[in-house]
């Protein structure tokens, strides 16, 4: 296989997890023979204080050519006041519309040995596995009209979903479940909103051609809710772009941290692959990371564009023996004792299981 990849490591801790995807890929490339080109692309804050837009269109054009994206992530404080134009999430948001990516898979599964480390009884938690399977590309986030009003002292946005694009991530949600256990929990707030009863409306009429698929509705106040209390009972989740950028942190809380949730943006070109967590200034620099998330989302890219199902399996593996053998970043500790690995250090740990396997 031959493939170019780009890497946006972007802000934060983005430059760090980034460079242990790198690594993983590069190894697994060596051992499968394959030609992985692997090239490095400013985003976000890193263009901007290069006096660029969060989005340079060397980037954009390095993104559009490549066979798939790898993004540590964007978000730095210095730009937080700003307009959104020079914001750094400005750059990630219209690279997402840019692909096309209006599918964001984003699994949530326990890993075994780790069921202490969350915010649950560990009974309520061990073997959950969920997809949450969250719109991209349309809704609150992209909405127009959006902004102040002149005087400032109002500001707006629009919800706004048409009919295709709702019926086409129901489509990816239901298959999804096929390859699954077979449920669909759609979620919206159609009790209040009119896009919600829409949302709904269109997802009941695709499950109608999914008879083997079970299609439940909730409301996004108890879905949150149910999550926390019966997690277990979740298959794939269907929902808007907000509402599923809100659950899957939460999910990020049952499973032990964010930083062990990797996601997958397709249904364009190509694919853009990168963790659910943010640039997480607070720990910026440190080589304290959490490289997991980072790592699984190399192998997502591996499975989703480059239907390199195998060695997307060897990757999980080894991210499961490293997480089995005990070793912990700071964030799975969570107060436990015992001493964290650094970033580098369980990279090394899930490198050096790639390198036996
Ligand atoms: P965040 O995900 O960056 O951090 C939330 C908390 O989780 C922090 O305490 C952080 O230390 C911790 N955390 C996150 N990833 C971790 C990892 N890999 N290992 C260990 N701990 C980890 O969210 P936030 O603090 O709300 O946002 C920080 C910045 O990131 C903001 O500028 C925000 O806009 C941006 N952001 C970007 C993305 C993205 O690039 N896709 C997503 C969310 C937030």
């Amino acid at each position: 296989m031959r493939a170019t990849i780009a890497l946006l490591p972007g802000d934060g801790i983005g430059p760090e997890v980034t460079e242990a995807a790198a690594r993983v890929l590069e190894v697994v490339a060596r051992r499968f023979d394959h030609d992985l080109t692997l090239t490095r692309h400013p985003i976000g804050g890193t263009a901007l204080r290069a006096g660029d837009p969060p989005l340079p269109d060397a980037t954009r054009a390095a993104c559009a050519a490549a066979d798939a994206v790898l993004l540590g992530a964007v978000g730095d404080p210095e730009f937080d006041h700003g307009p959104s134009a020079g914001r750094p999430e400005t750059g990630l948001l219209q690279l997402r519309k840019e692909l096309a990516v209006f599918a964001n898979l984003r699994p949530a599964r326990m890993w075994p040995g780790l069921e202490d480390g969350g915010s649950l009884k560990p009974d309520r938690v061990r073997g959950l596995d969920m997809l949450i399977v969250r719109e991209l590309t349309g809704g609150l986030y992209y909405g127009e009209p959006r902004g102040r009003t002149d005087d400032g002292q109002a500001a707006f946005n629009t919800m706004r979903y048409a009919r295709p694009e709702i019926e086409r991530i129901a489509v990816v949600a239901f298959e999804s479940a096929r390859q699954r256990r077979g449920l669909v929990t759609s979620v919206d707030k159609a009790n209040v909103l009119d896009t919600s009863r829409l949302w709904r409306e269109v997802v009941t009429e695709v499950g109608a051609r999914y008879p083997d698929v079970r299609l439940e509705h909730q409301y996004v106040d108890s879905c949150a809710l149910l999550m926390v209390t019966d997690p277990q009972k979740f298959d794939v989740v269907v929902a808007g772009n907000l509402f599923g950028d809100i659950l899957s942190d939460e999910a990020g809380g049952l499973v032990g941290s964010l930083g062990l949730l990797p996601s997958a943006s397709v249904g364009g070109r190509g694919g853009l692959f990168e963790p659910v967590h943010g640039s997480a200034p607070d720990i910026a620099g440190r080589d304290i990371a959490n490289p997991v998330a980072a790592i699984a989302s190399a192998a997502m890219l591996l499975r989703h564009a480059l239907g390199a199902d195998e060695e997307a399996g060897v990757i999980e593996r080894a991210i499961g023996d490293t997480l089995a053998a005990g070793l912990r970043t700071a964030d799975l500790l969570a107060g436990a004792s015992g001493a964290a690995v650094s970033c580098s250090g369980m990279t090394d740990a899930v490198v050096e299981r790639l390198e036996q396997a």
